[in-house]
């Protein structure tokens, strides 16, 4: 348990290393919007998102059900909410994006797979092997982290929808409007967020605080080059819009 423990600490530690990097650094991962040349061979979006994805939907439930661990309400629950969003993200997600002929770098791929199988791991394997009891899920913080979860996972994926739908004519870019666009530019962005703490109060474990930090550590920095990429792109983009935490953050 020590040197799980100590390893986890080490990945939130990196972690933070890349937040402070993309952000100080004003690194765009270079897909979607921020595609570019220079980054490699290429794969097509849809299917780099359905591998990207892949290892999570798989690594994590197999470690959590086939490990001696007890199998009780909580391991349960967790695991089903982890398929619940994997199989949306890796199975449906990917086949709903509208783009044509767009591309993603395969180092971005293999970067995002190399993340999926630490984290599947590091919270499956906890799950399976070293959680003692894995908590009740009728405490206050699990009770919170539910709704956290499914509110987040509804903001996000209302969110993904409503950008795709964008799209629907074959139209290019255009500025997201209405719900909570008025506030953020990157709704789906904040409820990924809002989803993974809820995840990590209802596990209230190591592992999945390094989740919900992990998706923090990711998914500010996209929204802050989102919406800076918007203010360049747009000159009448709304000027009281804030990049993905409403009232607060840019
Ligand atoms: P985006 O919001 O950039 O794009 C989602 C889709 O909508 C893409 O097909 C995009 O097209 C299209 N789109 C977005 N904005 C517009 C617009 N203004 N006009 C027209 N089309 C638009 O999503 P991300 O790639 O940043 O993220 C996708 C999902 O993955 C999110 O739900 C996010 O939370 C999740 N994610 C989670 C991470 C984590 O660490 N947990 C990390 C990264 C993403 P195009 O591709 O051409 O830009």
């Amino acid at each position: 348990m020590e040197t799980f423990n100590t390893l986890v600490v080490a990945w939130i530690g990196i972690g933070l290393a890349t937040f402070l990097a993309l952000v100080v650094f004003r690194i765009r991962a270079p897909y979607g919007r921020h595609a570019r040349k220079g980054w490699g061979r290429m794969i097509d979006n849809h299917w780099g998102w359905f591998w990207m994805e892949l290892p999570a939907l798989i690594i994590m439930p197999v470690l959590s059900l086939i490990g001696p661990s007890a199998k009780t309400p909580t391991l349960l629950l967790l695991t089903g909410l982890w398929v619940l969003h994997y199989a949306y993200r890796t199975l449906v997600f990917p086949f709903q994006l509208r783009t044509k002929g767009k591309k993603m770098p395969i180092s971005i791929v293999l970067s995002a797979i190399f993340f999926n199988l630490v984290n599947g791991f590091l919270n499956g394997y906890f799950l399976g092997w070293l959680a003692p009891s894995a908590g009740s899920v009728f405490s206050i913080h699990a009770s919170i982290g539910l709704v956290l979860f499914f509110g987040g996972a509804y903001i996000n994926q209302r969110a993904d929808r409503k950008l795709i739908g964008l799209r629907k004519n074959g139209n290019g870019y255009q500025v997201p409007k209405g719900w909570l666009f008025t506030y953020i530019s990157c709704p789906n962005h904040f409820g990924e967020i809002i989803e993974w703490a809820g995840f990590a109060l209802i596990a209230w474990n190591l592992p999945a605080l390094s989740f919900a930090l992990w998706t923090f550590f990711n998914l500010v920095p996209r929204s802050l080059n989102h919406h800076a990429w918007y203010r360049e792109h747009f000159p009448e983009y709304p000027k009281g819009r804030k990049a993905v935490i409403p009232y607060i953050l840019i």
